[in-house]
C-alpha cells in the first residue's frame, strides 16, 4: 500500500487528483483519504476497505471553526469531534450538535475523529464488518444477510430488500436537523451540497452512499446561523450509557412562540439508513401546542412509514418515545 502525505493548502488540488485516480468514491475504492483513521484503519483491518493508496490529510489547514459574516458557523473538515463539542459558538448557539458529539465513541476517539470522517463513517452492521458473509454494500449482488439473520440494531426507515443498514452517526443527526451545508473540493472544481442531499438510500445500490465522486474532498461544513432563542436538544437511547451507538436517537431545533411551536426541525438517528429528517413529524407539530398530546402526534406522523424486520420492531415505539422526551426535554430549556 502507498501512502502520500499533504500538508498546505495549494497541496488541496492534488490531493483531490490522486484521489480521482480511483473508479469510486464509495466501497471498494482503490485511493483512500485517511483524517482520523478511527473508521478507515478498523475496516482496513477487518479487510472490508482495502485501498491500494492512502492519503493523509490531517496536516492540511482545514482545522479551524469559524463565524462566518452572514453569522453561521464554517466548521473544517479536520476539526477534531472533541474540539468542536466543545467550542464555545458550537457550546451556546448549537447546542444539539454539541450534545451529539459527546454522546458518540469515546473521550480518546472523540481526540481523533473528524468532521469529514464522522461524516462518512460506515454502517455497524455485522455483517458488513465480516468477509465472511454475504453483504450487498460490501460485494454488490452477494445478497443481505441481515434481512434474516441478526437486525435487531439495523434500519426500519429508507431500508430497502437490499440493504437495512443504519447510518451510525450522532453527528449526522444534529447536523440534519441544523441543516448543514457539506462543501466539497472535487476533481472538476467546488461545489456545496446540502446534508439532505449528501446521503443516499440504499435501494438497489447499497454500496453507493454518498454523493461523492472519485477525488471529493470534504473541505468544509457550513451552519445557517442560529435560531435566536431556539431550543435545541439531542437524545440518544442505547443498550448502556456510554460507548454504544444509538438505538433511536432525536434531534431537535424548536422555536415557541405564543406557546405554540412557530419553527421546528426533527431529525433521527439509530432508525434510518440514513440520518433522517422527518418532514411528517415537523408539520404536525407547526402551529400546535407545546404539549404532550402535540408531542405524541408528531412521533406517530414520524414513525407511520416504518417497516420493520424480525428482530427490530421495538424500535417502533422506542424511537415515538425518544421523539416525544426530547421535545419535552427541548420545551423545558430556557
Ligand atoms: C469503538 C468505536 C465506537 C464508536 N462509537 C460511535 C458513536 O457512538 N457515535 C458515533 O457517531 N460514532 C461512533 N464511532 C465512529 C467514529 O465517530 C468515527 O469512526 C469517526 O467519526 C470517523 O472519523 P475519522 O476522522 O477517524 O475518519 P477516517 O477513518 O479517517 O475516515 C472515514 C472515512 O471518511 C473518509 N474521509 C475522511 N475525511 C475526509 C474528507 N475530508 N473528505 C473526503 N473523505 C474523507 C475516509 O476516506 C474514510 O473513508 C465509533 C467508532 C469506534 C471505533
Ligand atoms: S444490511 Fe446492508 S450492510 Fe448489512 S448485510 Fe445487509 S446489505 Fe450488508
Amino acid at each position: 500500500m502507498e501512502m502520500f502525505k499533504f500538508t498546505r493548502a495549494s497541496d488541496v488540488p492534488q490531493a483531490v487528483q490522486l484521489g480521482a485516480r480511483s473508479t469510486t468514491a464509495q466501497q471498494g475504492a482503490e485511493v483512500r483519504f485517511v483524517a482520523g483513521g478511527t473508521t478507515l484503519l478498523d475496516l482496513m483491518k477487518l479487510d472490508v476497505e482495502r485501498p491500494t493508496q492512502v492519503v493523509d490529510i490531517n496536516r492540511l489547514p482545514l482545522d479551524k471553526v469559524e463565524r462566518l459574516p452572514d453569522g453561521g458557523l464554517k466548521i473544517g473538515a479536520l476539526v477534531r469531534n472533541a474540539d468542536l463539542a466543545h467550542h464555545p459558538l458550537v457550546k451556546s448557539e448549537y447546542a444539539v450538535l454539541s450534545q451529539a458529539l459527546l454522546s458518540g465513541a469515546s473521550a480518546q476517539l472523540r481526540n481523533m475523529a473528524t468532521t469529514g470522517g464522522n461524516l462518512l463513517q460506515r454502517t455497524r452492521c455485522m455483517y458488513f464488518r465480516n468477509d465472511a458473509m454475504p453483504c450487498n454494500k460490501r460485494e454488490p449482488g452477494t445478497g443481505c444477510s441481515a434481512i434474516e439473520g441478526d437486525n435487531r440494531t439495523l434500519a426500519i426507515l429508507g431500508a430497502s430488500k437490499d440493504c437495512i443498514a443504519t447510518n451510525p452517526s450522532d453527528m449526522n443527526v444534529a447536523l440534519t436537523a441544523l441543516e448543514a451545508v457539506i462543501h466539497i473540493q472535487g476533481a472538476k472544481g467546488e461545489r456545496d451540497v446540502r446534508i439532505s442531499e449528501f446521503f443516499l438510500v440504499p435501494g438497489s445500490t447499497p454500496h453507493r452512499e454518498t454523493v461523492l465522486e472519485p477525488g471529493d474532498l470534504i473541505t468544509y461544513v457550513t451552519l445557517p446561523a442560529p435560531k435566536a432563542g431556539s431550543k435545541q436538544v439531542y437524545l440518544k437511547l442505547r443498550d448502556r450509557a456510554s460507548y454504544e451507538f444509538a438505538l433511536a436517537s432525536a434531534a431537535i431545533v424548536a422555536e415557541v412562540s405564543n406557546g405554540k411551536f412557530s419553527y421546528v426541525r426533527v431529525a433521527l438517528g439509530g432508525v434510518g439508513t440514513k440520518p433522517w429528517r422527518s418532514l411528517e413529524a415537523e408539520k404536525a407539530l407547526i402551529g400546535q401546542p407545546v404539549a404532550e398530546t402535540s408531542f405524541r402526534k408528531s412521533a406517530e406522523a414520524a414513525l407511520h412509514g416504518a417497516h420493520p424486520q424480525s428482530e427490530n420492531g421495538f424500535k417502533i415505539e422506542l424511537a415515538k418515545r425518544c421523539i416525544t422526551h426530547a421535545l419535552t426535554l427541548a420545551t423545558q430549556t430556557t
